[in-house]
């Protein structure tokens, strides 16, 4: 019933103590485990239950081990090994502040992208490095066509709020950004999907996005 008792590693765990988080909260107890295991998860996750947490964990202590890993190197594209999709640029702020703080000194690097606001700046910030990037689902298209950014090496994928996402329109984004990682890297990825209801669309996107899930309603 602590973090401690999941195997985090020593930094992770620094990170989190200084955070103030001493007990894992009901989903984090229950999806860390299954996804340190390596298995895809779709989670019913309310606002307020720790599921940025319940992700970011994970992902960033897989990409401690896989963050050397040699990556393609083409002239102004950027290959993020990790990609956090959510739907506004409230809620990717806040995942991408609680992501830098998980990640504190452990060398991994999360940028955020999101609409509104100028693209160069975002493009400046991805230019010098990134391992996990935190975006919504229309300026990432974006910043794939201009090929700044290339897919190819994702290894975790997290969607977040996938229902607020669906609701606001974005499934032509989200399967467009999906069939960019897949066509490398099938069987490669492993995905997260948390969401508060699941209505059939939802299930649909399951069914499509990830392979031999564990459901987990808690
Ligand atoms: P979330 O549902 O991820 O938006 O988290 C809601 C709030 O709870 C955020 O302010 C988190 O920093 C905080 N939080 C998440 N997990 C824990 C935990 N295990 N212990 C204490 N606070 C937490």
């Amino acid at each position: 019933n602590t973090f401690a008792e999941i195997d985090l590693g020593d930094l992770l765990n620094q990170n989190i103590r200084r955070c103030k988080y001493v007990k894992p909260t009901p989903i984090q107890r229950h999806a860390i485990p299954i996804a340190l295991a390596g298995r895809d998860l779709m989670a019913c996750a309310q606002t307020g239950s720790g599921k940025t947490a319940a992700f970011c964990f994970p992902i960033i202590s897989g990409i401690m081990r896989e963050q050397y890993v040699q990556r393609p190197c083409v002239a102004r594209t950027v290959y993020p090994l990790a990609l956090i999709l959510s739907p506004t640029r409230e809620l990717s702020c806040q995942i991408h502040d609680e992501a830098k703080k998980f990640s504190y000194q452990t060398g991994v690097k999360v940028v955020v992208a999101y609409g509104g606001a100028p693209i160069n700046q975002q493009l400046r910030e991805l230019d010098r490095g990134v391992d996990i990037l935190v975006a919504t689902p229309g300026r990432l298209v974006d910043l794939l066509e201009r090929a700044r950014l290339s897919l190819q090496m994702i290894r975790y994928l997290a969607l977040d709020e996938a229902d607020r996402m669906l609701d606001m329109g974005f499934e032509p984004q989200i399967r467009k950004i999906v069939e960019q990682m897949d066509m490398p890297n099938r069987g490669v990825r492993q995905t997260m999907l948390f969401s508060a209801t699941f209505p059939r669309e939802i299930q649909r996107l399951a069914s499509d996005f990830l392979s031999n899930y564990i459901f987990l309603a808690v």
